[in-house]
């Protein structure tokens, strides 16, 4: 009770005030009239969000679900596909690839770090029978952003859709899916759309659609040429999640009303500020270079226990961070700066970062980190708008 509570974490992300209320509103039929106006005006609003001319799908799922609808609905059994496998997410891909009796061939990526394009590029050239490559757009396991849209210029030449999983970039990082040629982005609502957990949104290219109307769905659940022809109507295949929808669209007004690239900017001022923060308190990042814009991952000092940091640092100042995955349980902290939180909200982590690292026997680090990283906020800020956003692999 004596501090606020601070979500940190890499979803689910704090709620805005004005997305309270909308999920509030009284319950509305999801055959009628209203819905389906409200549903049309989300779809407008989707298009811009994922810089696409086409539908994007509302699935009533997380996203999980739309990662499993799209390698249902877009590949059949016995096809092959290449994974970008990098971390926990990565292995996702995996899983559910071969759970649809896909062959799936990866290139594994050291934790921390990118795939490169030119690894991708040799392995297409090296096996023709690929149909598509499963990749996130940020592996929110490691806190790495892979560059989809130089990976988006090795399969549009080819007969090989390219499926992001943009979970955690959508709406964080710029993604414009159609300039960019990705045949399939998804993502969930509980991160940088600033919603609670529950819905997955999916939108697929002009040659991902024929892909998608030539295979016979894996699923009775997730189907996507069914799922379109509803959307057209403002409508959902099964029951909308309704609240959630209507949340939606109070959600993306914020985000259209401040306008995409002033949002990217102030993710990739808190990003700056995150980094410059841990580095100044003597840790290590454990993504040097490419790096995502709604999380960071940091390693901690030999000696120090991971996830004892993460628990003092939610029970003594209230912020909630995430811990390490796998064999980087205890080894690392992510602290999440996506959706609905501010510079603020990255200083109080940072704070009860030093004090819990403190209390769990590492070290302090310089007495300056939280004026050093506003000082990398405001300078980040300070860009000409018209300079463009420095997307860290470019
Ligand atoms: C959170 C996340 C997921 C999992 O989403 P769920 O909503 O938990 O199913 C998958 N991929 C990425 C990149 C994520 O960040």
């Amino acid at each position: 009770m004596l501090n606020k509570v601070r979500l940190l974490t890499p979803g689910p992300t704090p709620l805005p005030e004005r997305v309270r209320l909308a999920l509030a509103h009284d319950m509305i039929h999801h055959r009628k009239s209203e819905f389906k106006a409200i549903m049309h005006r989300v779809q407008e609003q989707l298009r811009v969000l994922f810089g696409t001319q086409g539908p994007v799908l509302p699935l009533s799922c997380s996203g999980t679900g739309a990662m499993t609808a799209a390698v249902h609905g877009l590949f059949a059994p016995g096809e092959k596909v290449l994974v970008i496998e990098g971390g926990k997410f990565g292995q996702r891909w995996r899983a559910i690839a071969e759970q649809r009796g896909l062959t799936a061939v990866s290139i594994e990526v050291p934790w921390g770090q990118a795939v490169t394009p030119e690894a991708v590029r040799q392995a297409l050239d090296a096996d023709p029978a690929i149909r598509g490559v499963l990749v996130q757009l940020s592996e929110t396991s490691t806190g790495v952003l892979h560059p989809v849209q130089a990976l988006a210029q090795l399969t549009r030449s080819r007969d090989v859709l390219l499926v992001v999983d943009g979970i955690s970039g959508v709406g964080l990082s710029p993604c414009p899916m159609d300039e960019w040629g990705l045949d399939c982005l998804l993502t969930g609502s509980q991160k940088g759309l600033m919603l609670p957990p529950g819905l997955a949104l999916l939108a697929l290219s002009p040659r991902a659609w024929s892909k998608a109307e030539a295979t016979a769905s894996g699923c009775f659940y997730f189907n996507l040429p069914k799922e379109r022809a509803n959307v057209e109507k403002g409508q959902t295949l099964f029951t909308s999640p309704v609240s959630l929808i209507v949340g939606l669209e109070e959600s993306l007004k914020l985000l259209l009303e401040n306008g995409l690239d002033p949002i990217y900017r102030k993710q990739w001022a808190l990003t700056m500020l995150t980094r410059t923060g841990v580095t100044a308190l003597g840790l290590e990042l454990f993504a040097p270079q490419d790096f995502a814009w709604g999380i960071t991952s940091v390693r901690l000092p030999a000696g120090v226990d991971g996830n004892e940091v993460v628990r003092l640092a939610a029970e003594r100042h209230g912020v909630y961070m995430a811990g390490g995955q796998d064999h980087l349980k205890g080894r690392i902290v992510r602290i999440g700066h996506m959706g609905w939180v501010d510079w603020a909200d990255v200083l109080a982590g940072l704070h009860a970062l030093a004090a819990s690292l403190q209390e769990a026997g590492g070290h302090s680090g310089s007495r300056d980190y939280l004026e050093q990283g506003l000082a990398a906020y405001h300078a980040a800020l300070a860009v000409d708008p018209g300079t463009p956003l420095p997307l860290t692999h470019a």
